[in-house]
C-alpha cells in the first residue's frame, strides 16, 4: 500500500467514525420502541449505504414482543416484520455471513449488554465485497455495543411509561392511559374505521361489598372484573379505570349493531364471575352502565370528557331505574 492509499484509507475511516458517532448520538436519544426500531432498521441502512438491517431478538417468554406490540400503533407494527423473535438466538462473534437473497454480502453482530446476550443485528448489502470474511469489524462492534445498551434503556423507559399509564391493582389503563389511548384511537378512527363505541360501567352497591366482606374482597372483585372483561373483549379494545369502581371501555371499529351484543356479554360475564370473600363464599356482583357508538368525524372532535359526561347521565338513569342494567345513550 503506498502513502496515498494509506491516506485515503485514513480519511475514509475518519469519515466513517464521524458518521458512526453521529448515529450513536441519535440512538442514545431514543425513548420508545418506535424511535429505536425506525432508526435501526430504516436509519442505519440509509445513513451507511446498506440495503437492509434486521434484528434477531432473544425473547424466551415472548414478553419483549408483547411489549413492543403494545407500544407500537397498529400501522407502526409493520416494523416488527424486520424482527425475528426467538427463544434462543445462537451466540456469535462479529463475522461476515452468507446473506439471504437478494443480498450479496452480510455482517452479523452480537448484541451484548453486561454479559447478557440480547440477540443479533444483521446488516446486508447488494454489493458482494461490502462485507468480507476477515475484514476489520471493530467500528461495527463498537456500534453493536451501543445498540445493545440503548435497547436496554429503551426497554426500561417503555416499561416506566407503561407503568405510569396503568392502574396497579387491576392492570387496566388508568385515567391518563385511557385518555392517551382515546386520542390515538380518535386519530386512527378518522383515517380508518370512522366509528368506535364507548361503554361506561360502575359496579352496583360496591361500598356494601367492602363494608360486608372487607376491602380485600372488594379489591379481588375489581381485579376479577378486569380479567373477565379482557377475556371477552378484543386485544385492540381498551379498558380504563376512571375511578374507584367505575370503568370505561373503548371499542375501536365496533359498529352499533355489534355493540348491543358486546354489552350483553359484559353484563352476563359480570353476573357470573366468581368472586370469593375471605371465608371462600361467593359474592354476587352486578354492574350498571351506558353505551354509545361514536363517529370520529374529521372536523368536530369530541373530547373523552364530553363522551364520558354524556354517558354518565345515562349511567345515572340505569342506577335510578334499579341497577343491574345498561342503557343505550343517544348518539
Ligand atoms: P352504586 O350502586 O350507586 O354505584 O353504589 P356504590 O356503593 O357502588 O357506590 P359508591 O360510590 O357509594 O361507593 C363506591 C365504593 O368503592 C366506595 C369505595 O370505598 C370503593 N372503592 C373505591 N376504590 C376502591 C378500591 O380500590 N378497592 C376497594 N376495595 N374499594 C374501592
Ligand atoms: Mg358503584
Ligand atoms: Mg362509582
Amino acid at each position: 500500500m503506498d502513502l496515498q492509499e494509506l491516506l485515503d484509507n485514513a480519511r475514509r475511516n475518519e469519515a466513517l467514525l464521524r458518521r458512526l458517532q453521529a448515529f450513536e448520538l441519535q440512538l442514545l436519544s431514543c425513548q420508545t420502541w418506535f424511535d429505536f426500531l425506525t432508526l435501526l432498521l430504516d436509519g442505519l441502512p440509509a445513513q451507511f449505504e446498506l440495503d437492509a438491517a434486521t434484528l434477531k431478538v432473544c425473547d424466551p417468554d415472548g414478553e419483549l414482543k408483547a411489549a413492543m406490540l403494545q407500544s407500537l400503533d397498529i400501522e407502526q407494527g409493520v416494523l416488527l416484520n424486520q424482527l425475528e423473535f426467538q427463544a434462543r438466538v445462537p451466540v456469535i462473534e462479529a463475522s461476515a455471513v452468507t446473506p439471504p437473497p437478494p443480498w450479496k454480502s452480510g455482517l452479523a453482530l452480537p448484541l451484548l449488554r453486561n454479559e447478557v446476550y440480547l440477540g443479533q443485528l444483521r446488516l446486508y448489502s447488494c454489493s458482494d465485497d461490502r462485507f468480507r470474511s476477515g475484514m476489520a469489524t471493530d467500528f461495527m462492534q463498537h456500534l453493536a455495543a451501543v445498540i445493545a445498551a440503548c435497547m436496554v434503556m429503551v426497554k426500561q423507559s417503555e416499561e416506566q411509561a407503561r407503568l405510569a399509564l396503568t392502574d396497579p391493582l387491576t392492570g387496566a389503563e388508568n385515567r391518563r392511559g385511557f385518555e392517551r389511548a382515546y386520542e390515538r384511537e380518535w386519530a386512527r378512527g378518522q383515517r380508518q374505521y370512522h366509528i368506535f363505541s364507548m361503554i361506561l360501567l360502575d359496579l352496583d352497591h360496591f361500598k356494601q361489598v367492602n363494608d360486608v366482606h372487607g376491602h380485600g374482597t372488594g379489591d379481588r372483585a375489581l381485579k376479577m372484573l378486569c380479567r373477565t372483561m379482557k377475556g371477552i373483549l378484543r386485544p385492540t379494545d381498551h379498558i380504563g379505570r376512571l375511578g374507584g369502581e367505575e370503568f370505561a371501555v373503548l371499542l375501536p371499529g365496533c359498529q352499533p349493531d355489534q355493540l348491543e351484543a358486546v354489552v350483553q356479554r359484559i353484563q352476563e360475564a359480570i353476573r357470573t364471575m366468581v368472586v370469593l370473600n375471605d371465608q371462600g363464599r361467593q359474592v354476587a356482583m352486578t354492574a350498571s352502565g351506558s353505551y354509545v357508538p361514536v363517529t370520529s368525524r374529521p372536523h368536530s372532535p369530541l373530547t373523552l370528557t364530553q363522551i364520558i359526561d354524556h354517558l354518565d347521565t345515562y349511567l345515572y338513569q340505569a342506577k335510578k331505574n334499579g341497577r343491574n342494567r345498561f342503557v343505550c345513550a343517544e348518539q
